[in-house]
């Protein structure tokens, strides 16, 4: 009995221990409930092409900023009008994540419209990368079709062939405690693709650089304070990967708080070359819940394969 007690005692202890540097991180309880810039959405339950309500400038700002959305005429962009181009912008949304194509604000496309996410557009240039591309064969077996889900950043951007070895590095303010879970995600990249990683020190050049920003930090994409966007990254090969510090981080899983190394692991798929994919359980998939926890997932190794050739 002693043992059973002892087991989650100590292992609370742990992660209290492990916590408690982060600098960004705040410890939470189940109970905490905290506004996220994406609950606006909740309030447009219901709302379909014809309709007139507040929010409705604020979903179109949500479609246009991750991609699904672009009018040339700016009124449109700012009024409350619910027309058909933003129909048509919820139907391909909701087709990226498998919810019927109504057009209709409802449930299913609310709960998924609010859940924490990437802050890299499903959607760039008008090229939605979310979509199955058919079916291909599985090597080996003849009669197996599969589709494949991973996609990469419009013009198939890679690090060149001839470098498969990528140097990282931490910005100097970079919570000490973070490192870890970061390099335990570039070590599962490692262990599944061609490539091998190695940390550099701060103050040396590297290929890909991690820091911790919050608000507008100057490459155009503004983090949005707790919840909401928690991390964005850059196609290959500008090297940037950049934490909201306004989230609750935590190592492993903690109720109310985003795990650093999962967050790691799909931005790293992002400097690597890959686009989100619409399997839920991939790596590359936009959205994570608080204390959720994800590994590589056959999904996004194919797609690197695919994209490298390999
Ligand atoms: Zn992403
Ligand atoms: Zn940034």
């Amino acid at each position: 009995m002693a043992f059973k007690i002892f087991l989650p005692i100590s292992l609370i202890f742990l992660i209290f221990i492990l916590l408690a540097p982060i600098g960004h991180a705040k410890r939470s309880t189940p109970s905490d409930k905290t506004s996220s810039p994406f609950d606006f959405i909740k309030k447009l339950k219901g709302c379909h092409k014809g309709n007139h309500t507040k929010e409705i400038h604020e979903l179109k700002a949500y479609l246009e900023k991750f991609g699904y959305l672009k009018y040339e005429d700016k009124t449109h962009a700012t009024n409350d009008d619910f027309d058909d181009t933003l129909e048509s912008a919820i139907k391909t949304y909701q087709k990226n994540y498998h919810i019927k194509p109504s057009g209709i604000v409802d449930d299913k496309t609310i709960s998924k419209m609010t859940t924490p996410r990437c802050g890299v557009p499903d959607i760039v240039n008008g090229t939605n990368y979310m979509q199955p591309r058919g079916k291909k064969h599985t090597p080996g077996f003849s009669n197996i079709h599969t589709v494949s889900h991973y996609r990469f950043f419009p013009g198939n951007p890679r690090w060149p062939s001839s470098k498969t070895h990528l140097t990282f590095r931490f910005s100097p303010n970079f919570p000490v405690s973070a490192v870890a879970p970061v390099a335990r995600a570039f070590h599962k990249w490692d262990l599944a693709t061609h490539f091998t990683f190695a940390q550099v020190g701060a103050n040396q050049n590297s290929d890909m650089i991690i820091e911790f920003h919050r608000r507008n930090h100057g490459d155009g994409a503004s983090f949005d304070g707790p919840g909401g966007v928690l991390a964005h990254a850059f196609a290959p090969t500008n090297g940037r990967f950049h934490y909201d510090a306004d989230e609750r981080w935590s190592i492993g899983s903690v109720a109310g708080a985003f795990d650093l190394e999962t967050i790691a692991l799909h931005e790293i798929g992002h400097l690597l070359g890959l686009g989100h994919s619409s399997v839920n359980a991939a790596i590359m998939f936009s959205g994570i819940g608080a204390g959720q926890i994800k590994n590589l997932h056959n999904d996004d190794i194919q797609g690197i394969r695919a994209l490298y050739g390999r």
